[in-house]
């Protein structure tokens, strides 16, 4: 193959991709960044003003020294960028007494010591005057619960790749790319570029652009919608946290009442398979229904008027877990995926083992269970 044009092509500059671009370039690796829209774009994942990160992880406590590196990576580009962008509000999980979720999180909690309240009925009822938690619910508060926004952390991450010389082509689709042992050519609709390495994170393409890996994922048409709360001031950030209700009709998210906001739901344990390039990417009334009644029963005059309501697509794997890993026949390509609708809290130490992995073709951090040999090996 001809010479290289950088050391590294990070393909996708979502959540994932941009961080990952960072976190190269700050090893002083040459990178080229490509992304078919704009970064902040609406079609992929990574939009939609806001993004939970929380420590005590339900889904899996493996995930806590995963996500305690990226809090801690959250800082550091809040100091490099000078920019305010995790806000600490604050995170209660309320279900019945076997909600996987509330107890996911008291697990995670006792095994790694995170300092987390379990709240019974009357307790949440008296803490959040807005929340009215059916008779057999009980919760969980995480003080520690937050708020990231991912548009502005794409450009947080963008801007420092940019500082340190990475060449960010976006409005270019990949076609297709090819590999030896040494050297990737990744063709766009627009041009040819080469690089000694290849790093794939395309969200909910991933499957197209990794065809030959047949991995198994999911794309989930997901929606969430902001609201004119009725009862605004029960359910600003000082009168009430981020909330995670697993309750008898689904898994819910909210986002407290926020100046140009409002509140925003979504469900977070559903949504219908589709093709990224052709699903409905408007929202009907109709489907908001069933949402805006479950959340008004335990948080009643939170929602109200819709002031927005938007798509997303999840991309799923069969355990919900993310998948990192190396191509099996391609050492210098690596890949970031199957984020199941949790990832973006993690972009930052994405991003540093997405590095590792180019850098040292394995990294120190705790990635083993999401090796994609778990789906091959069973
Ligand atoms: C509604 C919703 C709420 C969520 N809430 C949370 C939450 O509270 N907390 C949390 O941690 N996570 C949450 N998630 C999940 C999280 O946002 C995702 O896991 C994360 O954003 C995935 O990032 P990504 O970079 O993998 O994908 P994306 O952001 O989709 O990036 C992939 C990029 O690849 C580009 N691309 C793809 N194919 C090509 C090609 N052929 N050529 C060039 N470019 C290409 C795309 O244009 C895109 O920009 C939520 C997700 C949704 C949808």
């Amino acid at each position: 193959m001809s010479k290289p044009h950088a050391d590294v092509i990070v393909l996708g500059l979502g959540g994932m991709g941009a961080a990952i671009a960072n976190h190269l370039t700050s090893r002083g690796m040459s990178v080229v960044g490509i992304d078919r829209y704009q970064p902040g774009h609406r079609f992929g994942s990574s939009h939609g003003k806001t993004r939970i990160i929380r420590e005590a992880y339900f889904e899996a406590p493996e995930y806590v020294p995963l996500v305690r590196r990226a809090y801690q990576l959250w800082r550091e580009l809040e100091n490099d960028t000078g920019q305010k962008l995790l806000n600490i509000h604050g995170l209660l999980t309320v279900g019945g007494e076997n909600s996987e979720l509330v107890n996911g999180v008291l697990k995670s909690s006792e095994m790694y010591g995170i300092a987390c309240e379990t709240l019974d009925n009357a307790e949440i009822r008296r803490r959040f005057p807005g929340a009215v938690p059916s008779d057999d619910m009980h919760g969980v508060f995480e003080p520690t619960g937050g708020l990231l926004n991912p548009e502005q952390c794409i450009e947080a991450h963008l801007s420092l790749a940019r500082a340190c010389g990475a060449v960010i082509r976006d409005g270019e689709r990949v076609v297709r790319w090819r590999g030896d042992e040494s050297a990737v050519e990744v063709k766009t609709d627009q041009d040819t570029y080469h690089a000694s390495h290849l790093v794939v994170a395309a969200g909910p393409w991933t499957s197209e652009l990794l065809a030959d890996l047949n991995l198994p994922l999911e794309r989930w048409r997901v929606f969430y919608a902001h609201y004119d709360s009725v009862k605004r001031d029960l359910f600003t950030p000082d009168a009430f946290p981020i909330s995670l209700w697993d309750t008898p009709t689904g898994a819910y998210y909210t986002i407290p009442y926020l100046p140009g906001q409002g509140m925003k739901v979504g469900r977070h344990d559903a949504g219908d398979v589709v093709d990224p390039d052709t699903m409905k990417r408007t929202v009907d009334v109709a489907e908001l229904r069933s949402q805006t009644q479950t959340i008004d029963r335990y948080m009643p005059g939170s929602t109200g008027r819709v002031l927005e309501a938007e798509t997303c697509i999840y991309t799923v794997t069969p355990d919900h877990h993310f998948i990192i890993d190396r191509h099996p026949e391609h050492a210098n390509v690596s890949y970031a995926c199957g984020f199941s609708g949790h990832g973006y809290k993690f972009a930052t130490v994405i991003g540093e083992v997405m590095a590792d992995l180019v850098e040292h073709g394995r990294s120190e951090h705790p990635i083993g269970f999401l090796s994609a040999d778990r789906f091959t090996n069973n």
